[in-house]
């Protein structure tokens, strides 16, 4: 299906999200880099081969992803595959987090995703096909003293994608949450060492992950063959969450 080769990626300039977008691209799909700023989608869209594109987007802002979704209908097509990767950490402990940690959290990784898959939901369900992917995080299974906010935006996606593979299931829309453990990215790289050493030693396959290993379970799960495979919780953790 052609216009299955149109995929949005949203956080896609740096980080997992980059390793998404360049795996979509290297199996043929044109992508849409979602990014908070012009320039930084722009940059990293080019860097891609075959004809994918860079555009602004504040996922919190629900109407600048209704603007944001029609301006990639525009220059591009109707996106059938969708990847929810833009995320944000605020960590504090409870007693002490501030209504605006809380907020910020998951108004960007709950909220943005709830905007993104209304947006689509309606051209993938004329189509009778889309492919959606929402990255959580092991935390959202497992929980996470001093992520309270975080935690809960990314428990908070999986009720939303069950809900959403019920719900489009008939339609030929998949939903499904991948949640990566500790992958080695900006958002890691500065936690303190004990944090890290403590999350290796959770780990049974021993090494943290990289962006691309997320990258290959979130291509399995745009692709062809998971098309029977939906509202499932991947992880992509090295047994963390065991
Ligand atoms: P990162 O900080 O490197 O990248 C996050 C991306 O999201 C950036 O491109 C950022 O600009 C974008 N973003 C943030 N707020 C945005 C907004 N309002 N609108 C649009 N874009 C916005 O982080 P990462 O480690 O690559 O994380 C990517 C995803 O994976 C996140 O959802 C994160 O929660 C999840 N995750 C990461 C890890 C890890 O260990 N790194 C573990 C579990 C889950």
């Amino acid at each position: 299906m052609n216009e299955a080769r149109i995929a949005v990626v949203t956080g896609a300039n740096r980080g997992i999200g980059s390793a998404i977008a360049r795996e979509l691209a290297r199996t043929g799909m044109r992508v849409a880099c979602i990014a908070l700023h012009l320039d930084l989608a722009q940059e990293f869209a080019a860097e891609l081969d075959g004809g994918s594109v860079g555009f602004e987007c504040d996922v919190s802002d629900p109407a600048a992803v209704k603007e944001c979704y029609a301006a990639v209908v525009e220059s591009m097509g109707v996106p059938l595959v969708l990847v929810n990767n833009a995320g944000v950490t605020r960590d504090g402990l409870l007693i002490r987090m501030s209504d605006e940690d809380w907020e910020a959290v998951l108004n960007v990784n709950l909220k943005g995703a709830f905007h993104w898959c209304r947006a689509c939901a309606s051209g993938m369900m004329k189509a009778r096909y889309g492919r959606i992917v929402n990255i959580g995080s092991v935390v959202g299974l497992s929980g996470s003293a001093g992520q309270a906010n975080y935690a809960a935006s990314k428990a908070g996606l999986i009720g939303m994608s069950k809900a959403i593979a019920k719900e489009l299931g008939g339609r030929g829309v998949t939903c499904n949450v991948v949640a990566p453990g500790f992958i080695e990215t900006l958002m890691t790289q500065e936690l303190p060492e004990q944090a890290r050493a403590a999350a290796l030693a959770q780990t049974p396959l021993g090494r943290f992950g990289s962006p691309e290993d997320v990258a290959a379970t979130v291509g399995f799960l745009v692709g062809e063959a998971s098309g029977y495979v939906t509202g499932q919780v991947v992880a992509v953790d090295g047994g963390m969450a065991l």
